[in-house]
């Protein structure tokens, strides 16, 4: 069941700039993409790990071929959290020769509107009607805790800010403790989310690394 929509906004490529190293254009990346990753959308200040320039046809492909200039083409490049760089990785189906930026296992996240593929389901998680989305799913690994947790996150945060509107703008001593209770509840239940998220998010790695 559909809970909300997976994007609240468009991503529009704005940078002019050209490159020789594709790794300068993270901060570009970051505006363009509002600081959101192009595949989960989960936002730069969940984690403290930087974000990744993911390319979306990827360089092990592009490598030693006549289309190597898209390594540092602007339009290849997503912005994207670590978690979907490392699980997309060297994923790819096409062929790169026929001069698109298509790849096949994917939408491309600045041209196809995910919200017409993805939306978020009543526990948070991603979700998809779509064949190619739902293979998509599987082949980033969206199914993981980690993706309902961080939205989690961005849910509970949000209506905390607007409690914290309401504190300040209420006069009555009553009404204003009933929202400062419910702000400490909330916050006790925000950091319990954010001890799960962290060890989740982190466990994987500790996985990963030891090549399990
Ligand atoms: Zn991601």
């Amino acid at each position: 069941m559909k809970y909300k929509d997976f994007r609240n906004f468009k991503i529009e490529r704005n940078c002019t700039k050209k490159y020789n190293r594709y790794r300068s254009y993270l901060p570009y990346l970051g505006e363009d993409f509002k600081h959101r990753c192009a595949y989960c959308n989960m936002h730069d200040e969940t984690i403290t790990e930087n974000y990744r320039v993911d390319h979306f046809i990827p360089q092990t492909v592009l490598i030693n071929t006549d289309r190597e200039g898209l390594i540092c083409d602007y339009n290849n490049l997503m912005y994207c959290c670590p978690k979907c760089n490392s699980t997309k990785s060297s994923q790819y189906k096409g062929n790169i020769h026929d001069g698109s930026y298509n790849n096949e296992l994917f939408y491309n996240p600045v041209e196809v509107d995910y919200n017409q593929i993805f939306y978020r389901n009543e526990y948070g998680g991603i979700s998809s009607e779509d064949p190619k989305g739902k293979d998509m799913i599987v082949n980033l690994k969206l199914f993981s805790p980690i993706y309902h947790f961080s939205f989690l996150i961005e849910e509970i945060t949000e209506v905390l800010e607007k409690l914290n509107q309401k504190i300040e703008s209420t006069t009555d001593i009553y009404e204003k403790e009933k929202y400062n209770e419910a702000y400490r509840r909330l916050v006790s239940f925000l950091l319990k989310i954010r001890g799960l998220f962290n060890s989740s998010y982190y466990n994987n790695s500790i996985k990963r690394n030891n090549g399990q």
